[in-house]
């Protein structure tokens, strides 16, 4: 299935051009997938019914698609899924647009919190993924034959079986031990196998860096590994984990998202990274971006700021129609200042839920983290944020609490707390109360450190 018009043929590098180009892709092929999901009886009709829409052709043009409600989040996914389980003896979900037969192929998030949610692919699902995940890899440098490390976990997770087929598709060589085989064995088939290539998280980057003198006798710098692809935990566009991987491996990172209903994106390799650059324009609509109190469509522009809707363009089994991501995005527009490569960039700003508000400033954890991070290393980069009563309001001064950084002198503190607390102010437009308490002690609990306590009084 390829489209007339591909989104790599857009030849314009006005923002505005390039932007309305896009739309008159995604509704072309929007159009035929109305049609397709209002096929689904069992859910996804009801939500048009709901939405007031009796006939696809109530839909004229994207404006009216963007003004739909979402039709599905991560709760209502994980009910259709028990639902289904329930009627039909299966989990794909009530929103099932095709059989279960033709659905080969799935993934899942961690379930951490209840059942997990399952990702679930057709074979043009799978194909399509390959063809996207397969872009990735080449902003990567990855070549057809090249040796890929896998160290991501491969017990369902997206990047895990699901990227070893595309990186077979590829052409390239995976060696998928997984994070589960474990940091010896790790190091031990990366000695053998010499992959010029490693994907792998940023902690069980990390921990490699720390134990191979152990386990192997000699620093990873001396493995040959020439790339480090990383996801699944924030850390990974840092310059400051940038820099490390530079250090002690001699290689270049990436950092990339994707995998779930044809979304794909990358950092390059400058310092900075400069955001996601968005590579699946041709396949989903990943940022319909919504205000996410009112729920109102926002312009699409550069520097525009809302909830993501996410919604595949082409996608056959349980796709995602209307899907409130939950994540809150800054768009970029145009030429990176890093790579050159001109199109649509993404900052994750964080989460929905996490909103805070600071006297009617709205503020994201992740947004203070970005912050906090442009200190390491006087300041070790772990932080919290101490809230008398749950979010989102906040009673000013805001209190944050970071960590000194390894050997970082206790008198500077005071001068590092208040630079810290006047750089947030020049940021984010509120000014916090910031503590600096000695490294160490803030508890590390991976990837999943919830960033806000609240200690009520
Ligand atoms: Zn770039």
């Amino acid at each position: 299935m390829t489209s007339p018009l591909s989104y790599l043929d857009i030849d314009t590098r006005d923002p505005a051009e390039y932007l309305a180009a896009l739309d008159t892709l995604r509704w072309q092929k929007l159009q035929r997938q109305i049609r397709y999901v209002w096929t689904n009886e069992d859910y996804y009709r009801k939500r048009f019914l709901e939405a007031g829409i009796r006939a696809p052709e109530d839909l004229r043009t994207l404006a009216d698609f963007r003004c739909l409600p979402a039709f599905i989040d991560k709760a209502r996914h994980r009910e259709s899924q028990d639902e289904s389980l329930k009627r039909y003896g299966h989990p794909l979900g009530l929103h099932l647009t095709t059989t279960p037969e033709n659905a080969i192929h799935l993934a899942a998030t961690s379930g951490t919190t209840g059942t997990p949610t399952f990702y679930v692919f057709s074979r043009r699902d799978l194909e399509i993924t390959c063809k996207v995940l397969g872009r990735l890899f080449r902003v990567a440098g990855i070549r057809p034959g090249d040796t890929t490390f896998h160290a991501f976990g491969l017990s369902l997770w997206l990047a895990g079986i699901t990227y070893v087929q595309a990186l077979e598709a590829y052409g390239a060589r995976p060696v998928a031990v997984g994070a589960e085989g474990g940091v010896p064995k790790i190091l031990r088939y990366i000695e053998i196998t010499r992959p010029r290539v490693l994907f792998a998280t940023p902690s069980m980057v990390n921990q490699l860096i720390e134990r191979a003198q152990d386990e192997i006798g000699k620093p990873v710098g001396t493995l040959g590994i020439e790339t480090v692809v990383v996801c699944g935990e924030p850390g990974g566009s840092q310059p400051i984990f940038r820099a490390r991987v530079r250090a002690h491996f001699g290689a270049q990172t990436f950092d990339i998202t994707g995998g779930a209903w044809h979304n794909g994106t990358i950092t390059c390799d400058s310092r900075d990274a400069h955001g996601m650059h968005y590579m699946a324009e041709d396949h989903c609509f990943r940022y319909d971006l919504v205000d996410p109190e009112t729920r109102l469509p926002l312009e699409l522009k550069d520097g525009a700021v809302g909830e993501a809707i996410h919604t595949g363009l082409e996608y056959e089994a349980s796709p995602a129609f209307r899907n409130a991501t939950g994540d809150m995005l800054r768009l970029h527009v145009g030429e990176c200042p890093g790579c050159g490569h001109f199109g649509v960039r993404m900052e994750i700003l964080g989460r929905v839920d996490d909103m805070l508000m600071i006297k009617g400033v709205k503020a994201y954890p992740a947004a203070l983290q970005k912050v906090v991070h442009e200190f390491q290393p006087k300041l070790s980069g772990e932080l919290r944020i101490r809230l008398d009563a749950p979010p989102p309001k906040v009673n000013p001064p805001l209190q944050l609490i970071v960590e000194a950084g390894e050997g970082t002198p206790e008198s500077t503190w005071p001068m590092l707390a208040s630079a810290l607390s006047q750089r947030i102010r020049e940021l984010l437009s509120f000014r916090p109360n910031v503590t600096v308490q000695p490294f160490g002690s803030l508890p590390r609990s991976g990837a999943k450190t919830k960033l806000i306590e609240v200690v009520e009084a």
